[in-house]
């Protein structure tokens, strides 16, 4: 039976305050919240101000990015050794937005999957094709390799502890939702890619999150399918009501 986990990708949004406020508000309606795992994921400056906020609750810190080096001259990155000193507990790793923007290859978000697993980081890794690549019908082959890629090389134990996040590039912020059957289409898909990586219980026990446009509307519908083990949330996360009605749609 794998347990639900819902996360809030804040991406780059909030001020000191207005996370206070966000986290005090998430925290106060969801402190109780047992039956769900619930992952806040603000930007780098506000991890301290959030990790302040949730200690007395069932609410966990994650942070959206890390770099797989343990330290050195990289200026502008952190690592995971900085996060875990942070009470991170989760990190997004190889989300759409670092993968364009920021030119992160499959090889990367490997090096960044091992790093987090050796510092006790449970990696959400995110992989999702574009609308050409859904077009062209290429989606499967794209989200196998990312899968096999960033997963490569580690032991079934490592798999263990890993999420992934399947997040449609085409459904990402556009307000465009995948369908229903096509969610639990590829979650199944990449059920069987896990499996193939390492075997059938394993991949069993692997939560396969949604992410793209959900919203309280949408949530339960898509999060019904059996291969969806619950979201990634982006835009929907920066307001606590629709968090919160989001996370208790799980309930
Ligand atoms: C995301 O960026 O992880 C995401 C799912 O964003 P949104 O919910 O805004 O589509």
């Amino acid at each position: 039976m794998r347990k639900k986990i819902v996360a809030g990708n804040w991406k780059m949004n909030k001020s000191v305050a207005e996370a206070e406020d966000l986290a005090s508000g998430i925290k106060r309606d969801l402190a109780e919240c047992r039956e769900v795992d619930v992952v806040l994921c603000p930007p780098f400056t506000l991890l301290k101000v959030v990790g302040d906020i949730i200690p007395d609750s069932n609410i966990k810190l994650g942070a959206q990015n890390m770099h797989w080096e343990p330290d050195g001259a990289y200026t502008g990155e952190v690592s995971a050794a900085m996060l875990r000193d942070l009470y991170c507990h989760y990190v997004i790793l190889g989300h759409s937005e670092r993968r364009g923007h920021f030119y992160e290859s499959d090889m990367a978000v490997n090096r960044k999957v091992k790093a987090a697993l050796a510092n006790n980081l449970l990696p959400i890794m995110c992989v999702g094709e574009s609308l050409e690549e859904r077009d062209s019908g290429i989606m499967e082959k794209v989200v196998e390799r990312q899968v096999q890629s960033g997963f490569d090389g580690l032991s079934g134990e490592d798999l263990k502890n890993v999420i992934v996040a399947y997040e449609p590039i085409w459904a990402i912020g556009t307000g465009r939702t995948a369908t229903p059957d096509q969610a639990q289409d590829m979650h199944a898909f990449i059920r069987g890619v896990l499996a193939g990586v390492t075997d059938e219980a394993t991949a069993a026990a692997i939560r396969i999150q949604y992410g793209g446009s959900v919203k309280p509307s949408n949530a339960g519908e898509i999060f019904a399918q059996p291969d969806v083990d619950w979201g990634l949330i982006g835009g929907a996360s920066l307001d606590a009501r629709s968090f919160v009605e989001i996370v208790r749609a799980a309930v």
